[in-house]
């Protein structure tokens, strides 16, 4: 879709934090992280949601959250790794992997713009243990 940013995020277009990316999906650091390390998992092709993914695909996107969660976990150190999917924002299917030490920080309430510094260092702290 031609206005729909991670399409654009998908096909390189615009620029964004990789840390890891297949054939079909691609995986990035949300400029606007919960905590650092926040990452988001979209297919690069158009999906309205994730539900609306094929069963193979689903599959597929799920499996590369998996293989993630690990090193985000160990590049941020923290104890568990949360996953949101809500999608109010953006209409393209994606998951949040969020980093997190304590119950009850999953929330968008808490998140804050991040330097471009600082998304680069985590994102290669990160890429380092994938
Ligand atoms: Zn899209």
């Amino acid at each position: 879709m031609d206005n729909c940013i991670f399409c654009k995020i998908g096909n390189g277009a615009v620029p964004s934090e990789k840390l890891w990316e297949d054939d079909k999906f691609i995986a990035f650091l949300d400029i606007n992280p919960i905590n650092p390390g926040h990452t988001l998992i979209i297919p690069k092709g158009h999906v309205e949601n994730v539900f609306a993914m094929g069963e193979g695909d689903y599959a597929a996107m799920f499996a590369a959250v998996k293989k993630l969660s690990g090193p985000i976990q160990k590049a941020t150190g923290a104890r568990r790794i949360g996953l949101v999917i809500e999608g109010f924002l953006v209409p393209h299917a994606h998951v949040h992997i969020v980093p997190l030490n304590h119950g009850g920080e999953l929330s968008f309430s808490r998140a804050k713009k991040a330097e471009p510094g600082d998304l680069m260092e985590t994102g290669r702290r990160i890429r380092h243990h994938l």
